[in-house]
């Protein structure tokens, strides 16, 4: 159970402790944040509301710390983040019941959120082993005027105090994607979990706890981002900020000072389809790709851009498809559950109201009770309407009717985001003059967006990010190349 056996020490009365210098403890605040049940919509958890003066001792002690685990050798690195895997695996059930409670993830999915974590964790401990075991090696004689008298040695070196803000639809695995590579790449970490999802982040760290990494090296900051966001992200202690969320995003890449970013926001994943796609494989990946989470993930298919001439055969297929899905708690593993909280409900019902009022067909009834609303599949949407172009992150879905591929592709580049998108269509060689098309970081052929594997590059252009994300591309950005030059008084050419 959350909060329970050697969980215990992490909880102070009902608010949970946040984690800094090694020690799990009360804000001197006296102040506590609360995280309401999406489905219940009652005070679930409570967490400590940080001071900044915690946020500069949490930066201070991640400084000094950092030193001496750059020091650390890398197999010994590795080994403890093993470690951290395994222990988050063994405690996978406490961790998603927090999921349940806190986001209404189903019961399944939040089970399946950590395993995939700790999966993460070690995948990431393994690559780092190999990638930062190496370096180059270069001569000055292959630029023109130069002899061989300069050997240069090229390794990566850590930032420093890496600041992740993770997003709420995923608290615990893109906590870890940025954790992981930080740490196996020498730096040290504070994170700012998202309110909703913070009591699970704290599990999780506990896990890293349990590990034994050495005190300061992982802090845990709560407290709603709106009051220390900007504190955190401005702190000159922070040598790389590792953000997943909103426009939020923008506003930090905006404010951050000469350190490097890697920002995953938003999207609206586009899902063109073309007339010789095989229909039943686009209706099971838009169900898929449309509803799963209830719409709340990063790479959800946001929009379906079909031609016209196997539009009604499509929608009738996902119409049949949406009235299979169980809608209800998360605890009973139901396909839909209740969003994240009511202001996300109310967004929702939003664009839902200007697509009714602007005449979008709704192939279902929209329902909505408290912060479940039931799975809406809206046909005949046109590009006045908000929904074509807002991300709903809920259980929506707008069918946009296409005359030309040109089209689709013009509707996905008109977009602010560019994360993903998907082409049906059983020929690849039109696949791929499409993809290459689209504006987005990345393009399935035939099936929904999704972020995974977590070692594949992930990326966003345009409004969707900066940078690029996935495992690898993780470790390279949270480092440095350093070279050093050996200059040799005469040419020496090996062997010559
Ligand atoms: P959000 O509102 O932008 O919040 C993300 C994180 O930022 C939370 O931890 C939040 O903390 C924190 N935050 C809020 N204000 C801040 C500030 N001024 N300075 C620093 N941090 C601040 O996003 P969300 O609602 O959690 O997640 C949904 C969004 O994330 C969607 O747009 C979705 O597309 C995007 N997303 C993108 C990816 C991707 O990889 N591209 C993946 C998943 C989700 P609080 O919770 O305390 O406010």
């Amino acid at each position: 159970m959350a909060g329970t056996g050697q969980y215990a020490e992490i909880l102070d009365g009902d608010v949970y402790k946040y984690y800094s210098e090694g020690e799990w403890k009360k804000s001197s605040s006296g102040k506590s944040v609360a995280i309401i049940n999406p489905t219940t919509r009652t005070t679930q958890y409570k967490v400590q509301a940080c001071t900044q003066a915690e946020v500069n001792k949490a930066m201070e002690t991640a400084k000094t710390a950092q030193k001496s685990w750059a020091k650390t050798p890398l197999w010994k690195r590795a080994e403890l983040l093993h470690k951290a895997a395994a222990i988050l695996k063994e405690h996978k059930a406490p961790i998603a019941e927090c999921l349940v409670k806190e986001i209404a993830k189903p019961a399944k999915d939040s089970v399946t959120e950590v395993v995939r974590s700790g999966d993460l964790v070690s995948y990431c401990a393994e690559e780092g082993v190999r990638i930062l075991g190496e370096g180059k090696f270069l001569v000055s004689d292959s630029f023109p005027g130069n002899e061989r008298t300069k050997y240069c040695l090229t390794s990566k070196i850590p930032l420093g105090v890496v600041l992740a803000i993770p997003p709420f639809n995923y608290p615990v695995n893109l906590a870890v994607s940025k954790i992981a590579p930080a740490l196996i790449a020498g730096n040290s970490i504070v994170l700012k979990p998202p309110t909703q999802g913070a009591v699970a982040a704290l599990h999780m760290v506990h896990c890293f706890h349990l590990a034994g990494f050495p005190k300061g090296l992982i802090s845990c900051i709560t407290g709603k981002g709106s009051e220390i966001g900007d504190f955190l992200t401005m702190h000159p202690g922070v040598n790389c900020i590792s953000f997943t969320g909103g426009d939020t995003g923008i506003a930090i890449s905006k404010k951050a000072g000469m350190v490097p970013l890697q920002m995953e926001l938003g999207g609206k994943d586009a899902c063109i389809v073309l007339e010789d796609a095989d229909l039943d494989l686009v209706a099971a990946n838009i169900i898929k790709g449309g509803f799963s989470y209830s719409g709340q993930r990063c790479t959800a298919v946001k929009v379906v851009l079909v031609m016209e001439s196997v539009a009604d055969a499509l929608v009738d297929k996902v119409k049949a498809k949406v009235a299979k899905l169980t809608v209800g708690p998360p605890e009973k593993d139901c396909d839909i559950t209740p969003v994240v909280s009511e202001s996300s409900a109310n967004y929702i019902e939003g664009l839902v109201k200007d697509a009714e009022q602007k005449e979008a067909t709704f192939c279902q009834e929209y329902r909505r009770e408290g912060n479940l609303i039931w799975p809406l599949l809206l046909d005949n949407v046109r590009p006045d309407m908000r929904i074509a172009w807002e991300e709903p992150f809920g259980p929506v879905l707008p069918v946009i009717r296409i005359s030309s591929v040109e089209e689709g592709i013009h509707h996905c580049n008109a977009s602010n985001f560019g994360l993903q998108g998907c082409i049906f269509t059983r020929d690849i060689n039109k696949a791929m003059l499409i993809s290459d098309a689209m504006e987005t970081g990345t393009v399935q052929i035939n099936s929904a967006p999704a972020r995974g594997p977590d070692h594949f590059p992930f990326q966003g252009i345009k409004d969707s990010g900066i940078g690029s994300q996935g495992i690898t591309n993780s470790i390279n950005m949270m480092t440095k190349v350093k070279t050093t030059v050996i200059n040799l008084p005469v040419p020496s050419y090996t062997m010559g």
